[in-house]
């Protein structure tokens, strides 16, 4: 058995939350170490944001050949899709995205750890803040470092009665390994991962049908958001089943499918059944918090995930806690944004709670979903004096350009105080046009602002501007 003291600080995990904490850290001047069973870059890299974006890039330029293409004057004969060669471009990002983290890593002088992480102390073997490595050759590594932070990340929910096999039934995990598209799908959840499979597998041809239990696809989101998506979800074929579950009595697995019966959440009803090639359950994910010695430590839960204070810190000295252990929003980079804070405090540099109104939410099928800070919902249940300012995408120029006229920027504000509430977008690159509604929140823009703020012509950031000047109904191009 090997020990050693000299870290200043652990990450259990080498998620979005691990690594970016520890290159923080090492930026800093810290002595850092990280724990890592499976491959530096966590879920995200490997099973999550990366992958799918791969395959959502491919599905884009398969749909904009075969119907931008030709409005614009490009003709593509034989255009086809090559899952084959889908995977490996996928495979490629992501092995080019994990060789950067691991030069990075080296050049930084952090050590990986390989194997699993438990903590050990406080006993009378090992101080509080100790953590156990099995490693893969079965030797045994105990470190005791000043501060350790747990980033082990999470893992997708199952459902009773729909458990996953990988092949008929499958979460968002074996989902990315299926060679080939499914012919049908049923997807169970109408959330961030349930929308951007229901895209994907559309664009690719497959009949798809999402089943989700609240009353509009990304319930967390503006009702005005959900109910767009359902409208061009439904114009692209693609089946909504709102106010919808399914039955867990009613799988059945078949030799070439699944059937499950999907009734409606509230009210009677048997409902209907659907036959599906694979039925995909996306219905949140869970916390990695077994195993880990925790409760010996002093770590207390709250609603299953990690409870902290003002700086991250557990229930436990010297023991902090980043990433979607945390709960939520279970995003890759708000857990890269806390995992700085923590770095900071344990630095001296400040550091402290961020704003959760201040992290966007970006989802990435077709159409693009993002957004920051309040709902209009949320702003009047706060009791906010709310105005609202909507401006369609079919008045800018650029999404004339660009064939993608769908879809509308919504600005939340609040009319007395003229504060930027929040920033809603669903259309073209809605991804990326988020960013300013992010730093319009962080700087306290007024809504004002954000309307003088000069957009170059023709881009699709003209979209904020003129949803700015809607809300005072001065829109120019409405
Ligand atoms: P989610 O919590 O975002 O959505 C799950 C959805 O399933 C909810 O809308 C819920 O109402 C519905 N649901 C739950 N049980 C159901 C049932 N029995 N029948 C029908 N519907 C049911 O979870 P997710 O989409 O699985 O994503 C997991 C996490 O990963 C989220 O925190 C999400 O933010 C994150 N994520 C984000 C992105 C992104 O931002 N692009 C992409 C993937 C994942």
């Amino acid at each position: 058995m090997t020990e050693r003291e000299e870290f200043d600080v652990l990450f259990l995990g080498g998620g979005p939350a691990g690594y970016v904490g520890a290159l923080y850290a090492a930026k800093l001047g810290l002595r850092v170490a990280v724990v890592e069973r499976d491959r530096l870059g966590g879920t995200c890299l490997h099973r999550g944001c990366i992958p799918t974006k791969a395959l959502l890039q491919t599905a884009a330029l398969y749909r904009a050949i075969r119907e931008a293409g030709p409005r614009a004057g490009v003709t593509a004969d034989g255009v086809r899709f090559d899952a084959a060669a889908a995977h490996r471009a996928k495979g490629e990002a992501v092995l080019r995205l994990e060789q950067g983290i691991q030069h990075l890593f080296k050049r930084a002088r952090i050590e990986v750890f390989r194997g699993t992480g438990r903590l050990l102390g406080p006993s009378i073997f090992a101080p509080a803040g100790a953590v156990g490595v099995r490693g893969e050759g079965g030797e045994d590594v105990v470190l005791t470092p000043k501060a350790v932070v747990i980033a082990t990340g999470s893992r997708p929910k199952t459902l009773p009665g729909l458990p996953p096999d990988g092949r008929r039934i499958v979460t968002s995990d074996e989902a990315l390994t299926l060679e080939e598209v499914p012919r049908s799908a049923v997807i169970v959840g109408g959330g961030a991962i349930g929308v951007e499979w229901a895209s994907l597998w559309r664009d690719l041809g497959a009949a798809v049908t999402v089943v989700e239990a609240a009353e509009t696809l990304l319930p967390g989101e503006d009702a005005a958001i959900g109910r767009e998506l359902a409208r061009q979800f439904k114009k692209r074929g693609i089946r909504v089943l709102t106010g919808a579950t399914v039955d867990v009595d009613g799988t059945e697995s078949l030799p070439d499918g699944v059937r499950v019966r999907v009734r409606p959440v509230h009210g009677a009803g048997d409902g209907n059944v659907l036959a599906a090639d694979v039925v995909l359950v996306a219905v949140g994910r869970a916390p990695n918090v077994e195993d880990l010695g925790l409760e010996a430590a002093g770590v207390r839960l709250e609603n299953g995930f990690i409870a902290t204070g003002p700086h991250y810190e557990t229930t436990a000295p010297s023991l902090y806690a980043a990433g979607d252990v945390i709960g939520p929003p279970m995003l890759a980079h708000y857990a890269q944004a806390v995992a700085r804070r923590v770095i900071d405090h344990l630095a001296g540099r400040g550091g402290g709670r961020l704003d959760p109104r201040l992290v966007p939410r970006a989802v990435y099928g077709f159409p693009e979903v993002a957004a920051v800070g309040l709902t209009e919902a949320a702003a009047r249940a706060e009791g906010r004096d709310v105005a609202v300012g909507t401006f369609p995408f079919r008045g800018i120029g650029k999404a004339v350009i660009e064939g993608e006229v769908d879809g509308f920027v919504k600005i939340v504000a609040d009319r007395s105080t003229r504060d930027v509430l929040g920033v809603h977008i669903i259309g073209p690159r809605a991804t990326e046009l988020i960013g300013e509604g992010a730093l319009a929140l962080l700087m306290e823009a007024a809504v004002d602002e954000l309307g003088e703020a000069i957009r170059p012509h023709p881009t699709l950031s003209e979209a904020l501007l003129e949803a700015a000047l809607a809300v005072d109904g001065l829109a120019i191009h409405a």
